[in-house]
């Protein structure tokens, strides 16, 4: 347990005022797992927060949380909030929405969903304003006590994942809990409850209506965190994969073996990026595209395929805000694809010394593992990397010729003229030196530098 988190605790208590550790935190420890982060709640408010505990500072627009640094952990703090009266907010909401919205207590628009909920509340209804059962777990470290006011515990014993309340209206009010059932199922190994399970089908499209930054969020704790592959699973069983990612279905098994893949990596402390994720996650979708593309007359065929990773990437973003520089790590790698297959003198010794190559040579390997490229082009570039300049070329001249076609459309005088010019724009801007092929981290751990 974390000696922060229980000194917060500790010094809340010692002012006056009631303090639990909360959340995901109970949670783990309940289910015999190492807790990601401690949070702590309170009738403290967040100022009488602040004068208390030093290195403490407000956050958030939706809700007000006090963050508490101590020993270079971040605690989060949030005082004990209502559940907003949902049932009355729609009603009111539907009869003279603008009042509504000004009514403190009625802050849900018109199809149910919450649009703010800090009303200070007691501790019990704290806890049903929380989502699922055996995340409203309060613990007292002092006093060794557990407060559980929705049966968390009897949950926690059996492994099921349920929603407080009404499934239906709970989805309603914050759709995002759909992902969130979905995550903590896949990551917890826990089974949910068939009245919850039922409710996701006639909820899923409310996930279209959500703010794509909120879904950002969500994208890196679904995929980034270790147990991507198995919430992928989910989602998919519950055909949630296409209303988050609407054009780029059907994402598929590239997709699902890069998941894999970061999963593996993160369990052995590598670092894993989104921009790599997105690339497996939008190619298929790519190459749709740039098959497209292919016919465009020979002058414009750059462009044309420029068009097609860009058109993919802008897809993406309207459901989940990714940030431009994962999208421009993508079509890297994908650009790199052809040179990779075809290894051309120039082709070689461009792919070799772009920024990209281990990115692009990870996913070249991503491709092999499925059969969508062939194991011995991947097993070449291994080798190629080890490699003299003689001992290169003479490793070059004795590539077989690929057994089979190629799944890309023939790019001969895309990527290959226009990548050099390309490459020392971009390297004069992030004011970086040529990178050595293999320098980078793995798996594209490199990362993009900030304009
Ligand atoms: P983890 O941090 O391991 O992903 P967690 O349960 O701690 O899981 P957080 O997002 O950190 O998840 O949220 C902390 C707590 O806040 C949750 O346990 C839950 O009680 C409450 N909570 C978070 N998001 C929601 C939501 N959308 N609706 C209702 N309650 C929520
Ligand atoms: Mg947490």
């Amino acid at each position: 347990m974390s000696r922060n988190a229980c000194a917060v605790v500790a010094k809340l208590r010692a002012a006056g005022f009631h303090a639990y550790l909360v959340g995901g935190c109970v949670r783990d420890l309940l289910l015999g797992r190492h807790p990601k982060d401690f949070d702590v709640a309170t009738d403290a408010h967040p100022d009488a927060i602040c004068a208390l505990l030093p290195r403490s500072r407000p956050i958030g627009r939706r809700f007000r949380i006090v963050h508490v640094r101590m020993r270079g952990e971040v605690i989060e703090v949030s005082t004990f909030r209502s559940a907003v009266d949902v049932a009355a907010g729609v009603q009111a909401a539907a009869a003279a929405p603008r009042a509504a919205l000004r009514d403190a207590s009625a802050h849900v628009s018109a199809n149910g969903v919450i649009l703010r909920d800090n009303a200070y509340g007691t501790v019990d209804e704290d806890a049903f304003r929380r989502d699922f059962t055996v995340n409203a777990l309060y613990y007292d470290p002092q006093d060794d006590v557990l407060l559980d006011y929705c049966d968390g515990m009897a949950d926690i014993a059996n492994r099921t994942l349920r929603l407080i309340g009404d499934p239906a209206t709970r989805f309603r009010e914050d759709p995002v809990r759909i992902l969130r059932a979905a995550r903590f199922a896949a990551k917890l190994d826990l089974r949910m409850d068939p009245q919850t399970q039922a409710a996701i089908a006639p909820a899923r499209a409310m996930l279209a209506e959500v703010p794509p930054a909120r879904l950002l969020d969500e994208f890196g704790k679904m995929f980034l965190s270790g147990h991507g592959a198995r919430t992928f699973e989910v989602l998919e069983r519950h055909r949630l994969d296409d209303v988050l990612f609407p054009l780029a279905a059907p994402a598929g098994v590239l997709f699902r073996q890069a998941l894999v893949n970061s999963d593996t990596r993160v369990r052995e402390g590598k670092p894993v990026t989104e921009g790599f994720l997105l690339a497996a996650l939008l190619w298929p979708s790519y190459i749709e595209r740039i098959r497209a593309a292919a016919s465009a007359p020979r002058g414009e065929r750059q462009r044309a395929f420029e068009v097609a990773a860009s058109d993919c990437f802008t897809a993406l973003r309207k459901t989940v805000a990714m940030p431009r520089r994962h999208g421009y790590f993508a079509r890297d790698v994908w650009e790199l694809q052809p040179p990779l297959e075809r290894r051309t003198a120039a082709d070689v010794t461009a792919a070799l010394a772009h920024r990209r190559f281990r990115a692009a040579y990870d996913f070249l390997l991503l491709r092999a593992e499925i059969g969508a490229a062939p194991a011995a082009l991947a097993a070449w570039w291994t080798e190629a990397q080890s490699l003299t300049p003689e001992q290169l070329e003479e490793h070059r001249r004795a590539a077989p010729a690929p057994a089979e076609p190629s799944e890309l459309p023939s790019a001969q005088d895309a990527a290959a003229s226009e990548a050099p010019r390309k490459r020392r724009r971009r390297r004069r801007r992030g004011g970086r030196g040529r990178a050595r092929p293999g320098a980078m981290a793995a798996n594209g751990g490199s990362v993009e530098p900030r304009p």
